[in-house]
């Protein structure tokens, strides 16, 4: 049975079909506007209705940068989208019925490179993923390391120089702030 991947991104979403061993069978993209959710949602499930028409879909994954809720349902916070303690997967639920979980996006790009990529021999590794910012995935004994805060992973905001550059977080001197893609 396939899956469905969906990366929702500040001015895009760009979604897959995935089969079991990793192939993607299948993609799209739409563009969206961050401001607004409804967009964003209305968008998403549109990808989701186009790429699952002549696909045997049974579950379906959304990756958003920001921090997501423990229970892998909803974004805490977004630093590019206006999400503040938003239900994501019961918004999408509305015009999405089959199972669903929300997932940090470095979380998600470093479980899928531990199951299908450099990391398929190894049962711990840590992934960096340089953007626009620096987000990072750890994978311990074979798991996912989400921490009590679902943010374990967010090796971009651990504080490098103290007092130093003013970050999106609200922190200062974070590591993102000095090695990222961001001019
Ligand atoms: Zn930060």
């Amino acid at each position: 049975m396939d899956a469905i991947g969906v990366d929702i991104g500040g001015t895009k979403i760009a979604a897959g079909v995935v089969g079991e061993d990793g192939t993607l069978r299948a993609q799209t993209r739409h563009d969206t506007d961050p401001t607004d959710p409804a967009a964003i949602e209305a968008a998403v499930i549109a990808a989701v209705a186009e790429l699952r028409d002549g696909h045997d879909v049974g579950a379906v994954g959304v990756a958003a940068a920001g921090y997501i809720s423990p229970r892998r349902d909803g974004v805490v916070f977004a630093p590019n989208i206006a999400w503040r303690d938003y239900p994501l997967r019961e918004r999408l639920s509305h015009g999405i019925d089959l199972p669903m979980v929300v997932e940090n996006d470095a979380n998600a790009a470093g479980w899928a490179e531990f199951r299908f990529g450099r990391g398929r021999h190894v049962e711990h590794m840590v992934m960096a993923t340089v953007g626009t910012g620096l987000g990072g995935a750890i994978i311990a004994d074979g798991r996912l390391l989400r921490g009590a805060f679902g943010a374990a992973g967010e090796i971009g905001h651990m504080e490098m120089v103290p007092s130093g550059h003013y970050c999106g977080c609200g922190h200062e001197g974070c590591w993102e702030m000095y090695a990222s893609g961001a001019p």
